[in-house]
């Protein structure tokens, strides 16, 4: 079953345009409460990064503290990806080993991690201002770190979220 890479990218472009985010780095934290969820920064155990709760009254996300800033941030786009995306379960707790990868998979439960995955990069790392930014530039050399670290600090975002994105963008030559 493939992912809903369409709707996601729908639901994407609509909370950017919503909230007029046109340079980056993309605030979360502010879109996931005007989307009326409730955020706590708690020290979890080291093996899970957040989750997600909800019931008729509220839904909270939870973020492992913790963690380094930039994850934290992709905590919270990843469980705004399950709050709009898959409202079945009342509780979903995410672990730090979340799987990336990005093929078909038949088990539920990995389908809804990589489109909270790819929610979180469509989010955290807009395709439109990713294109702003390069597009004048042709192909990204990922060894350049100077280059890849600056554009994730502009983003706010891991070096390795940002290699994902850009080659799952197409920005890398192989
Ligand atoms: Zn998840």
């Amino acid at each position: 079953m493939p992912i809903r890479k369409k709707l996601i990218g729908r639901i994407v472009d609509s909370l950017l345009d919503k909230y007029v985010i046109r340079k980056p780095p993309v605030a979360v934290e502010s879109i996931a409460k005007k989307q009326g969820l409730q955020i706590r920064f708690q020290p979890l155990e080291s093996n899970l990064s957040g989750f997600i709760f909800r019931d008729k009254q509220a839904a909270i996300i939870g973020v492992n503290s913790t963690q380094a800033k930039v994850r934290q941030r992709f905590t919270i786009a990843h469980e705004l990806g399950h709050f709009l995306l898959h409202q079945n379960d009342n509780l979903l707790v995410d672990r730090v080993l979340v799987k990336l990868r990005s093929g078909s998979s038949n088990k539920e439960t990995d389908i809804q991690e990589i489109e909270a995955n790819y929610f979180a990069a469509e989010l955290l790392m807009p395709r439109c201002l990713i294109a702003k930014d390069l597009d004048h530039i042709g192909p990204i050399d990922i060894f350049d770190e100077d280059f890849i670290t600056n554009l994730a600090k502009r983003y706010d975002v891991s070096t390795q979220a940002l290699v994902l994105r850009l080659n799952g963008l197409g920005y890398i030559e192989h």
